[in-house]
């Protein structure tokens, strides 16, 4: 890099080695998992986040607090790194054109803008043949009337911008229910064709700038509520159909010029996958390879934005799974879950995100078990979960 602060600098190849300054967007579970990642590795840390009590803040070597908008905030921070990256993906597309006049900020801002918009995104993959749901755009009733007549009811009706863990979601079964919408919230909706999936798995990829990539197995996802519940490793698909996500994922990663973790979300009909969406940043259901992956996506996160040689992502064990720990298992009351009767299983690992206020839905930590065969360690997760 030729100085800090130059508007055009982008020091696209250069290696950022151990002793660097890495810069994380953001303060939730993900940033801190990074962060730990890139401390063990021997990187400093300094992380852009809302208060000094969040989960990534906890644990950076420094932090900077203040709006993710506020341009003196956002150069306070970059000034002081040499590579940036983001833990969620609705960050302003700005913060981060702001933050590579600084330093290489990965994903680019034009990666988060395409990721933020369903229809956006949706585009981009059809443009390059991937298989994505059958989509329109629609703005109101009368233009869901049009999408439903070409790609059929049921459907599902998305807010094109800012929903996840489905919220801003509408299933409709026909057009009397066009009526149920709250069309003056939003103008800008994505319709889907609802899919009857056998299962949904996901795929990992990392990319760094010098074009490697390196995928981890599929994992295989159950949602409870439209949120993550258990994740399980190997996803039980044919090693056809695996092979096809990993080459969707990785040519999704290449349409977006990624750099950096993109989760790819699929629907899997017979031995067909389809894209549901993607994020360009670590991903729950990746968790598990902290224990289960001679790599886990956080390490990974950090040598693709270092431009380091990517990790092996083969996996340690036979087999993983993970489950969610949401603000439901402290209780109506906020009671301390049973933490001791959940550490005295063999095999369970407790991740805990340092949030101080359990919430229902609200993802508080996950456990991980690891074993040799698939269906025994979810069910001792399930079960381990179930105990507390
Ligand atoms: P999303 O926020 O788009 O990932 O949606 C959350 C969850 O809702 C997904 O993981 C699916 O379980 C379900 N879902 C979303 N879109 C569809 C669809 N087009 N067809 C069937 N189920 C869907």
């Amino acid at each position: 890099m030729e100085s800090r602060g130059d508007m055009t600098t982008v020091r696209s190849q250069q290696v950022f080695l151990p002793g660097s300054t890495v810069g994380m967007v953001g303060g939730g579970q993900l940033g801190r998992m990074f962060a730990m990642a890139a401390s063990t590795m021997g990187y400093d840390v300094v992380v852009f986040c809302d208060t000094p009590d969040d989960p990534a803040a906890q644990v950076a070597h420094r932090h900077v607090i203040g709006p993710l908008g506020d341009h003196d905030t956002i150069d306070r921070f970059a000034e002081q790194c040499d590579v940036i990256s983001l833990e969620f993906e609705n960050i302003p597309a700005e913060t981060i054109a702001r933050c590579s006049r600084f330093a290489p900020t990965y994903p680019a801002a034009s990666v988060l803008a395409t990721a933020q918009d369903r229809v956006r995104e949706k585009t981009t993959f059809q443009s390059a043949g991937l298989p994505v749901t059958p989509f329109a755009h629609v703005s109101d009733r009368e233009s869901l009337l049009d999408a439903a007549e070409r790609i059929g009811w049921p459907l599902v009706l998305k807010t094109a911008r800012s929903g996840y863990d489905g919220k801003g979601q509408h299933k409709l079964e026909s057009a009397d229910q066009a009526d149920d919408v709250p069309w003056h919230e939003c103008d800008h909706w994505v319709a889907e064709k609802f899919i009857s999936f056998e299962k949904e798995v996901s795929v990992v990829v990392a990319r760094s700038p010098n074009g490697e990539t390196q995928c981890f197995p599929v994992f295989e996802n159950e949602h409870a509520n439209h949120i993550l519940d258990v994740t399980t490793l190997p996803a039980s698909l044919t090693a056809a159909v695996s092979e096809q996500a990993i080459r969707v994922a990785t040519s999704a990663a290449e349409a977006l010029d990624v750099i950096g973790l993109l989760c790819v979300e699929f629907f899997v009909s017979g031995d067909r996958v389809m894209i549901n969406e993607v994020a360009p940043r670590p991903h729950n259901s990746a968790h598990l390879t902290i224990e289960a992956c001679e790599t886990s996506q956080f390490e990974q996160h950090v040598r693709a934005i270092c431009n380091l040689p990517l990790g092996s992502t083969s996996m340690k064990c036979p087999a993983a799974a993970m489950a969610n720990l949401l603000g439901d298992c402290w209780g109506d009351e906020g009671q301390t879950p049973n933490w001791d009767r959940l550490l005295e299983k063999k095999g369970v690992r407790l991740h805990l995100y340092g949030k101080r206020m359990p919430k229902p839905a609200r993802k508080m930590g996950h456990l991980t078990v690891t074993g040799s065969d698939r269906d025994q360690v979810r069910q001792l997760a399930l079960s381990a979960r179930e105990s507390l």
